[in-house]
């Protein structure tokens, strides 16, 4: 009898579908879009929406929160223009899929979340996909963590009132930060940029993240 091999990565072509769905939203990025084809989404949201893991969509992860939508995932990586050899700090872990892909496309993240459930979560799936080189911390992120700083850039995964002091200290010469800011429901997705003259914000365009919630950001 015949018998055909079986596919070991039987979410490889949804995978390849999602990347094609980026591509034509206009990311660019090779190293994003390399990243995204290779990280395994699934291993990221719970049980009840797996099969829908590949779809360009957020999806909820338990405790309240949600996994963004891949395509503002990618917007936001691209907009760091990572070269590869940087140190980055991530706010809001959630799921942790961002981290992976920021473990694809630079030698160290370092991702802080407040929510102890969805830090411990994310720490099985960032092993079960192979993630080697991304630490977690649970607490305040807009305290940063000073411990590693500075970071060549920071991507902050939760919309807040201001940009948190402490994450500028940690900010690198030459470094880039993403954030949401704004109020609850609705905010304006913001570069910040450290240079030789000071502290340049670029906005980017509109967006809608679950609160950051801390000391430099909404009451709880
Ligand atoms: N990028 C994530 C989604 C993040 S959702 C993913 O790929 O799944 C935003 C996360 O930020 C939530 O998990 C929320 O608990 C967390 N968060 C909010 N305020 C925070 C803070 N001050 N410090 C750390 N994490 C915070």
């Amino acid at each position: 009898m015949e018998s055909r091999p079986v596919s070991r990565d039987t979410y490889g072509g949804y995978r390849a579908r999602l990347v094609e769905t980026l591509r034509a939203q206009g990311i660019r990025d090779l190293a994003v879009l390399r990243a995204v084809s290779t990280t395994p989404r699934h291993l990221f949201v719970p049980e009840a929406v797996r099969h829908r893991a590949y779809e360009d969509a957020a999806l909820p992860i338990g405790n309240g929160q949600t996994i963004s939508q891949p395509f503002t995932q990618a917007r936001y990586l691209e907009t760091l223009e990572l070269k590869g050899n940087e140190r980055v700090l991530e706010i809001g872990t959630g799921s942790g899929y961002q981290t992976a892909l920021l473990g694809a496309l630079v030698s160290q993240v370092f991702s802080i979340e407040r929510v102890r459930a969805l830090a411990e979560t994310a720490q099985a799936a960032l092993k079960a996909a192979g993630v080697g080189n991304a630490s977690l911390l649970v607490g305040d992120g807009t305290l940063g963590w000073s411990a590693y700083a500075p970071y060549h850039a920071i991507l902050v995964a939760a919309g807040g009132p201001e940009v948190p002091p402490p994450l500028l200290e940690q900010l690198a010469p030459r470094g880039r930060m993403i954030i949401p800011l704004g109020v609850h429901g609705a905010q304006t997705l913001t570069l910040v940029r450290r240079t030789a003259a000071g502290v340049e914000t670029m906005e980017i365009g509109k967006a809608r993240f679950v609160p950051l919630v801390g000391e430099h950001g909404f009451d709880a």
